[in-house]
Formats: C-alpha cells, sequence, structure tokens
C-alpha cells in the first residue's frame, strides 16, 4: 500500500485510493493534482478522524471535505431512508450553491443524491429536497434551524459533519445555531471544521465543543 503518511509523496489524486466513481469525476472535471490541504486533509478524513483545518480562501476547501464525506458514503451505503447522513453547514446561499455544485459533479457516477437548503428561497419550495431522502445536504444554519424546529428535518441521522467557513458562521452571529445543530447531530462519527483562521476565543471555544480529538491541519500556500 502506499504510504499516505507524507504529503510530499503524494502528487495526484489517484493516489488516495478513492472509489472509482469519484477517481472518474475528478478525472472529467480536470483536477488532478490535489492542492497543499487536500494532500493534507483528505488522508485523514478518510480515516474517519475529526479534523480541525485551515487554509486560506482559494485554496480547494471544498474538495479537501467533500472527498472523505463522499468515500464514507459510498462505503457504507444507506440501509433504510432517512434523512441526511452527511450535513454541510456554510454561512452563505452563494457558498452553499457553490458547495452543492461541486457535489453535483463529483456524484454524477454514484447513486448519492444532494439536496441544498438556503434562505432567500420560498419557504415551502424547499419541501422536495426534505422529502427526498438525500445523502448529502447543503445548508444555511437559520433556515435548517427553521426546519428543524417544525421537525421537518432532523439531524439525528447525521454521520458526517462538515462546518465549511466556522469563524465566518460565528462572525455572524450563528453560534446558537451551531450548537443546536452540534448537540442534535450527537450520534454523528465524524465532524471537520473548516476555517480560514483558527485564531480567536469564539473559534477555539466552538472547536472544543464540535471536535472529538481532532488532527489539526495548516496550509499556507495553495499547491
Ligand atoms: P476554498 O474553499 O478554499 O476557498 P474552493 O474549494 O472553493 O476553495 O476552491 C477554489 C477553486 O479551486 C475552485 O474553482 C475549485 O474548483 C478549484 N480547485 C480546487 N481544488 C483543485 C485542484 N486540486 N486542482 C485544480 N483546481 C482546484
Ligand atoms: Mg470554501
Amino acid at each position: 500500500m502506499t504510504d499516505l503518511t507524507s504529503p510530499d509523496e503524494i502528487l495526484r489524486f489517484a493516489d488516495f485510493d478513492l472509489d472509482p466513481a469519484l477517481a472518474r469525476a475528478l478525472t472529467e472535471a480536470g483536477f488532478e493534482k490535489p492542492t497543499t490541504i487536500q494532500q493534507e486533509a483528505i488522508p485523514v478524513g478518510l480515516e474517519g478522524r475529526d479534523i480541525l483545518a485551515s487554509a486560506p480562501t482559494g485554496t480547494g476547501k471544498t474538495l479537501a471535505f467533500l472527498l472523505p464525506a463522499l468515500q464514507y458514503l459510498i462505503d457504507f451505503p444507506r440501509r433504510e431512508p432517512g434523512f441526511a447522513r452527511a450535513l454541510i453547514m456554510t454561512p452563505t446561499r452563494e457558498l452553499a450553491f457553490q458547495i452543492f455544485e461541486q457535489l453535483q459533479i463529483l456524484t454524477k457516477h454514484t447513486t448519492l443524491n444532494c439536496g441544498v437548503i438556503t434562505g432567500g428561497i420560498n419557504y415551502g419550495s424547499h419541501k422536495d429536497t426534505l422529502e427526498k431522502n438525500n445523502d448529502i445536504l447543503v445548508a444555511t444554519p437559520g433556515r435548517l434551524i427553521e426546519y428543524m424546529n417544525e421537525e421537518s428535518f432532523q439531524a439525528d441521522e447525521v454521520e458526517v459533519l462538515i462546518l465549511d467557513e466556522a469563524d465566518r458562521m460565528l462572525d455572524m452571529g450563528f453560534v446558537a445555531e451551531m450548537d443546536r445543530i452540534i448537540s442534535d447531530a450527537k450520534r454523528r462519527r465524524q465532524t471537520m471544521l473548516f476555517s480560514a483562521t483558527l485564531e480567536g476565543v469564539a473559534i477555539e471555544r466552538f472547536a472544543k465543543r464540535a471536535l472529538k480529538e481532532p488532527v489539526t491541519v495548516e496550509a499556507e500556500s495553495p499547491r
């Protein structure tokens, strides 16, 4: 087996031993060489460990958390219908749709379904998304909590929780919503927290509440 412990030795996505459906989607989308944060975070994520990651904007954090989550969902398929098994929280509608687009590209050759839930969209129009038993849901905190309060969504089946731009969600005042998610998703096996920075009392405290023995991954340069 290839030794994945040294990030320097990883040059291509093919070295990660991903499911062929994911590998094919990456190739078709033109992704060949993982960025630094991807080289460091993907092996840790594939082991199922919690991750505390920071890297500047534009360094490819989305693939760094999506690939381990998708590989897990493929390796351990759903046994019965239910709510989302992977939940990605992100601060804005724009970011949610960007992640959703990447998800659609990556899941093209799989049987996994993805949905997106954000504010700024007619409340009732999410009914289909919530009823469809999506494997993966991307959501902004405010609107998701509204659905949780009316029991249209339950987070207790979430196995993989991803907090994207966690620092920004905290800055925007979503701490109560984020705490609600981590407390409801209590049976999760893995949490990955991504942030532009890991400095500051709010992010440090939240990370302590959200993560179990996390591996810290920091990257400064994109490649
Ligand atoms: P971040 O979340 O760190 O700001 P994104 O995940 O949004 O960054 O990625 C930024 C851009 O880089 C996107 O257009 C994405 O498609 C592209 N990208 C990500 N990973 C790679 C890669 N390994 N090779 C080439 N382009 C990539
Ligand atoms: Mg991002």
